[in-house]
């Protein structure tokens, strides 16, 4: 099979894997990225002043059950040691505000309730006492909450920074949100319950670089995609949004877009990495304090973000797809039309609009150009999709 001229629109974690795959097989890849780094909104930096490894968009913890998926970021980059241990401030039964610890474990519930209940207590104290049982199947993710913790706990911690982070009210949000947390009997307070978690030693970018760096890759940063690039190539994997690459001629796909409130401190400010604020009335969701997510190194100095969430407009980020009914609508339509659409392939967070890990980004990733090297192998057209957006 003759080598292949390949783009890559997007210099994050879809294009990274998909064009080391194909440039491993002998293709010529070209990676563009309109930022001026790699690694997407993994993207990693050292503050100047203090040293410290900062999340530029926002936290990203690595965990993973995908054992392929480990071994292929370990074969980049050395994982250090890391669990994500969040707190919550938010007000108690007291009208007070106090933190406690998260996912909802039985530390919460017993300092919640001012109790010293056992596992079996415990569980059988939520079932019986606070959880609504007569919700049978719960749609949204307020009866998500009131199903499996109760009212108490649902307002505490999910109600209000649900509604900061989201924009509307838990009722019209579905469960699947908060599916992704836990309510544990028992003392873990390891925020992820997957097999594997950890931290890229030198950031995330760092990582990307290295999977970025093949003799057959060229990458291009601070470069805007183009119709007549794509003509220049043999196919494109385009991992920027789905209603952009079309003009958004069909109208936005709704995105929360986040602000962060850059701020320094001497010594340690927090204490955690992550600290949720349950309350409404607390205009942020969370302060993050990024050195304690390398917790192997050691600075003086400290960066925080207070996080802000919004509705994206035109020109800001996308962080995370609303996909409410009306979103899904449009997407249906944007998906006609990349079907429709000749020598694209669209991959990833941005071009499938979804909410997505970074481990099911990479898992994509592969799949997506183990099936685009099928589809050269017996000389078809690779499809629109690997995933199907919907
Ligand atoms: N959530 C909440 N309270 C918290 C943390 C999370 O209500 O203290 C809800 C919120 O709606 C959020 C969802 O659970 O969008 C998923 O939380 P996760 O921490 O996985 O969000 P991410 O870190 O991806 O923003």
């Amino acid at each position: 099979m003759a080598a292949g001229k390949f783009l890559m629109v997007g210099a994050g974690l879809s294009g990274a894997v998909i064009g080391r795959h194909l440039a491993e097989a002998g293709h010529r890849v070209t990676v563009i990225d309109s930022r001026p780094h790699a690694g997407g909104n993994c993207h990693t930096e050292r503050d100047a002043d203090t040293g410290v490894m900062v999340h530029v968009y926002g936290p990203h913890i690595f965990h993973t059950d995908d054992a392929e998926v480990w071994d292929y970021v370990n074969s980049f980059e050395t994982f250090k040691p890391y669990k994500n241990r969040v707190k919550s401030t938010t007000r108690g039964l007291s009208g007070q505000q106090e933190v406690f610890s998260l996912p909802v474990n039985l530390h919460t519930i017993n300092q919640f309730f001012r109790k010293t209940m056992r596992p079996e207590e415990a569980h059988s104290f939520i079932v019986n006492e606070q959880a609504d049982t007569s919700i049978e199947n719960p749609e949204t993710f307020e009866e998500q909450a009131m199903r499996f913790v109760g009212k108490d706990l649902y307002e505490a911690f999910f109600k209000g920074y649900t509604i900061k982070q989201w924009g509307m009210h838990p009722s019209e949000l579905p469960a699947s949100i908060l599916k992704r947390l836990p309510v544990r009997f028992n003392y873990d307070d390891n925020y992820f319950f997957h097999q594997f978690q950890g931290m890229p030693e030198n950031g995330y970018t760092a990582m990307i670089e290295k999977i970025l760096d093949h003799e057959n890759i060229t990458v291009q940063l601070e470069t805007e995609f183009s119709a007549e690039m794509g003509e220049a190539h043999d196919h494109v994997f385009y991992s920027g949004p789905l209603d952009g690459y079309f003009g958004y001629e069909l109208g936005r796909l709704g995105y929360r877009t986040l602000d962060f409130e850059r701020f320094t401190h001497q010594g340690d400010y927090q204490g955690c990495a992550v600290m949720n604020y349950g309350e409404e009335e607390v205009p942020y969701t969370r302060i993050t304090e990024h050195k304690h997510f390398s917790p192997w190194e050691s600075h003086e100095g400290s960066v925080l973000y207070r996080e802000f969430s919004r509705l994206a407009e035109p020109g800001d980020i996308p962080y995370y797809p609303v996909r409410q009914v009306k979103e899904k609508e449009l997407l249906a339509a944007y998906v006609k039309l990349a079907e429709a659409t000749a020598g694209v392939t669209f991959v990833g967070r941005l071009a499938t609009y979804r909410y997505l890990d970074m481990d099911v980004t990479i898992r994509e990733a592969l799949d997506a150009a183990r099936g685009f090297a099928a589809c050269l192998d017996k000389g078809e057209a690779a499809p629109a999709f690997f995933t199907a957006p919907l």
